[in-house]
């Protein structure tokens, strides 16, 4: 596992890629009551990835070991919540549900998608933004004592996979009006999927040579709108943004197949029928 320290209260923390191809990134914010965790990764086990205690090192070096942790979802996607269980026998760790219906309760979102909730750390306010459009149960995080943005893969140097592209383009409407009068240092994401030359790597690989860097900008939330609008529905290269919507991608070459293989059905059905009419009347034109 690496750990970035960004100040002396926030640490941004990546599972490696030798461990999983996923390579997620987690996300701990520091407060003066409470600390932070914004996702917990794709690996489960601790002895191969020791998300909990990595956590317990940087809160005891930070002289915060007392503070209440808790652990929230990007969304609920298995790579941002397998570590979960490392935190489920912790005391004074609360780890918010995953699901649609935990994540409105939690929040107190009564109108979801709609509204903004908050978290309190202590002198330190986070903001908390329904975002669905690659997931349903996605939300983001704005601290406003750092002006870091996070995201999960809703925004990313990646695949930008859409699952539901009226509420993507939505929720990029909502956050480019909320950013537009609050300063923005950078936009981080859960994945790194391309090179410095903004190419992407093969899906699922393991090895990133030049890999570029995580952090994304203001610039880039304004420009997302405009990005998903010109989506065609099923792969969009546009600016800074590869646009996918793989289940679509998926369902139209199930439908090619399926087209391909009833016409080689039919073109072998044909054929077979021809060659035994013509040994039928092999015989008799021969007499
Ligand atoms: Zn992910």
């Amino acid at each position: 596992m690496q750990v970035h320290p960004y100040n002396a209260r926030t640490f941004i923390l990546r599972e490696d890629l030798c461990a999983t191809f996923e390579a997620p990134f987690i996300y701990l914010l520091v407060g003066s009551t409470k600390a932070l965790l914004i996702d917990t990764g794709d690996v489960a086990d601790p002895t191969q990835m020791p998300l909990a205690s990595t956590l317990m090192h940087l809160l005891t070096a930070a002289g915060s070991a007392e503070l209440p942790w808790l652990v929230v979802h990007t969304h609920r996607h298995l790579d941002h919540r397998a570590g979960d269980g490392q935190f489920a026998h912790l005391p004074n760790v609360q780890v918010v549900g995953f699901d649609l219906d935990s994540v409105r309760r939690f929040y107190n979102f009564s109108d979801w998608p709609n509204g903004l909730a908050q978290i309190d750390l202590g002198d330190r306010t986070v903001d908390v933004i329904p975002t669905p459009g690659h997931n349903e149960t996605e939300v983001s995080f704005y601290d406003r004592n750092t002006g870091l943005f996070f995201f999960g893969d809703f925004l990313m140097p990646a695949r930008l996979l859409v699952d539901n592209a009226r509420a993507y383009l939505t929720s990029a409407e909502t956050v480019a009006a909320f950013v537009r009068d609050r300063p923005v240092t950078f936009v981080l994401g859960g994945h790194i999927e391309m090179n410095s030359s903004g190419e992407l790597f093969p899906w699922e690989s393991q090895y990133h040579p030049h890999e570029r860097v995580l952090e994304m900008t203001k610039d880039d939330l304004l420009a997302l709108p405009a990005a998903l609008r010109n989506f065609n529905g099923f792969y969009t290269h546009s600016g800074n943004f590869i646009l996918i919507d793989s289940m679509r991608i998926l369902i139209v070459c199930a439908g090619l197949a399926g087209v391909i293989l009833i016409a080689l059905v039919w073109i072998l059905v044909r054929y077979l029928r021809r060659r035994s009419r013509a040994r039928r009347l092999r015989p008799a034109t021969q007499g």
